[in-house]
């Protein structure tokens, strides 16, 4: 728990929010400013900042909730023909609230959602290269 962690002061039910789910490890709630109706986001009850510093059992956890509620969104009744899973890491990479957490955001034909990653065509020897640099840290 941290006192000035927006998430942590929802878990811990000082600050409101609109819950769809919650067990001992997890909560989701409504996104208070929803990229489309029915955005939600998952949350681990435990304060911890990025993925890289989250156990892969509560990291496991957390997608099987978020691949719980996107069926239920798809069931809802509220519009969603599609679905994006999104997680950010670092300010760099978007992330404003420095709690981990996993958006299911609902999408349909129309929406107003714009995104530009900006992706580039790579050479294959970079590929070759970059494959490499990761395979040589990855964990067993
Ligand atoms: P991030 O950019 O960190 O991945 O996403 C943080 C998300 O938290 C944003 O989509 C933002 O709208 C949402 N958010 C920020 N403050 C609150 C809040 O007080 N309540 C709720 N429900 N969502 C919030
Ligand atoms: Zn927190």
């Amino acid at each position: 728990m941290s006192s000035d962690c927006i998430f942590c002061r929802i878990i811990e039910g000082s600050l409101p929010s609109s819950k769809v789910y919650e067990d001992e490890l997890a909560v989701a709630f409504m996104d208070i400013m929803p990229v489309n109706p029915g955005h939600v986001l998952v949350v681990p009850k435990k304060h911890v900042r990025e993925l890289s510093e989250l156990d892969e059992d509560t990291g496991a956890h957390l997608f099987r909730v978020a691949m719980r509620i996107e069926k239920a969104l798809r069931a809802s009744g509220l519009q969603c023909e599609g679905t994006n899973l999104l997680q950010n890491n670092g300010r760099e990479a978007w992330q404003e609230v420095m709690h981990v957490h996993l958006h299911v955001i609902p999408r349909f034909r129309g929406d107003k959602v714009k995104v530009h990653f900006g992706q580039q065509q790579a050479r294959r020897e970079e590929l070759g290269l970059w494959a490499g640099q990761i395979k040589a840290r990855l964990q067993p």
